[in-house]
């Protein structure tokens, strides 16, 4: 499979140049040059297909002209290396856990494929620098799959006061390889500090800089496999509608690919927080980026989503056919508190503030279409452990205990201002 940018520029790179150089150099997202369409044999038969043959059948439709077989079978062994269950909340309300991995929230999946592909790719003898904004769940997840690899730097930039205190002691305690910046700004600063420093040519002949963020497409491959492990999990008899709670719109996205690919999913549900600009857009039409606010679902506090070229590029720049696919809702943080209390005292299941917006969206849906969807059921996807985000699961439940696992080492981090001189300093120290 070769590689495209969402731009137009039609030169085809491999999945190799894909992944290390991130963006393409018209400044577009890369895209596959054409969507592989599974069996639907394969697809009918899931039930039967243990979890990681059916991931190596996917992502090996997508990446086997850079990896053999042998070794994307040991890649996948090692991270698909946690259950990712579907577990039925209520009746036909049901949750894919997404949480099991390392560091507790689903970008697991993607960024511990995309680091073990950094760092297969990567020429042996040359010192790469992984440099990432995070709202909170990437940089530990990108940081835990590459703690400690030879010859990797990994430098995460998250927004100060931006992210919760497990998220940040996650990042903050790993040490050896990994530098932390904590920046006085928003999280949509972090990821516009990234994109400059990508952008400076001095910077980039002194460091050889890699991206992990949500566009690589490495994540958003890897992020399309566990739509199949929801759909092998799920009530046959069931219409496919999976609610995800959405900021960057890399999880949506990956599902519309898997959709693509040939997956029944009969309706995505895009569920936002205060930061609605995907549901502005789906609901008026008019596509406008705005500075993000803060919520208590702060990986989701995103005013200008870095995917929204890809779900475009996907849909034909026509907004029909994103309508017939996916309905979109926002919610309160107060609606998302009580949403965590209430499901909790109803059936005993603990939401993390995401996975409540999700939940509350794919509820939003089934009472709005009862008549098309009469047997009100459907997936919301979970995206994090409620332990990652203790603060505000208190606040809907004052008395629940949340252990809070968090590690003994020193949590270590670089204060900075919103200043990309000093950043660009900073990077030229920690990569030499
Ligand atoms: C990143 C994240 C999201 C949003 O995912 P996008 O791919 O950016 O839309 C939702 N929930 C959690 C817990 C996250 O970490």
């Amino acid at each position: 499979m070769k590689y495209i940018s969402t731009r137009g520029d039609r030169s085809m790179v491999s999945f190799r140049e894909a992944t290390i150089k991130g963006l393409a150099p018209d400044n577009g997202l890369y895209v596959p040059v054409e969507i592989p369409r599974l069996d639907i044999d394969f697809i009918q038969s899931l039930k039967s297909i243990d979890n990681h043959e059916i991931a190596e059948h996917i992502i090996s439709a997508f990446v086997s002209d850079d990896i053999a077989p042998a070794d994307l079978s040991r890649l996948i062994l090692d991270i698909f290396d946690f259950e990712i269950p579907l577990i039925m909340v209520d009746e036909g309300i049901w949750s894919l856990e997404l949480f099991h991995g390392p560091t507790l929230s689903f970008k697991d999946v993607g960024a511990r494929f995309l680091a073990r592909c950094i760092y297969r790719f990567k020429e042996t003898s040359e010192l790469l620098t992984v440099l990432v904004a995070t709202s909170g769940d990437t940089g530990s997840a990108v940081a835990s799959g590459l703690w400690k690899m030879p010859g990797i730097r990994v430098i995460i930039l998250f927004p100060e006061g931006g992210v919760s205190k497990f998220q940040e002691s996650q990042m903050t305690t790993l040490g050896d390889n990994i530098s932390v910046i904590e920046v006085n700004a928003a999280f949509d600063d972090c990821q516009q500090l990234v994109k400059t420093a990508f952008a400076d040519k001095e910077l980039n002949k002194k460091v050889t800089l890699t991206s992990a963020n949500s566009i690589n497409i490495a994540r958003w491959i890897a992020q399309s496999v566990y739509y199949f492990l929801a759909y092998k999990q799920y009530d046959p008899d069931a219409e496919l509608v999976i609610s995800v709670p959405t900021g960057n719109l890399g999880n949506l996205t990956a599902g519309v690919l898997a959709k693509k690919m040939g997956l029944p999913v009969r309706k995505f549900v895009a569920a936002t927080n205060r930061n609605r600009v995907i549901t502005d857009y789906i609901q008026t039409g008019i596509y406008e980026t705005k500075p993000s606010v803060t919520t208590v679902s702060n990986a989701m506090d995103v005013g200008a989503p870095s995917n929204y070229e890809r779900l475009m590029y996907l849909y034909g720049n026509d907004l029909e056919p994103i309508r017939a696919d996916i309905q979109s809702f926002s919610f309160s943080d107060e609606n998302t508190i009580r949403a965590i209390r209430d499901v909790y005292r109803k059936t005993n299941y603990l939401l993390d503030p995401h996975g409540a917006v999700s939940y509350l969206a794919l509820r939003e849906f089934l009472n709005n279409n009862k008549e098309e969807f009469g047997s009100g059921s459907g997936i919301f996807l979970e995206t994090a452990h409620p332990k990652k985000f203790a603060e505000t699961v208190k606040k809907a439940l004052p008395l629940i205990a949340i252990p809070q696992d968090i590690s003994g080492n020193k949590p270590e981090k670089i204060s900075l201002e919103n200043d990309f001189q000093k950043l660009k300093d900073l990077i030229i120290n920690i990569s030499s």
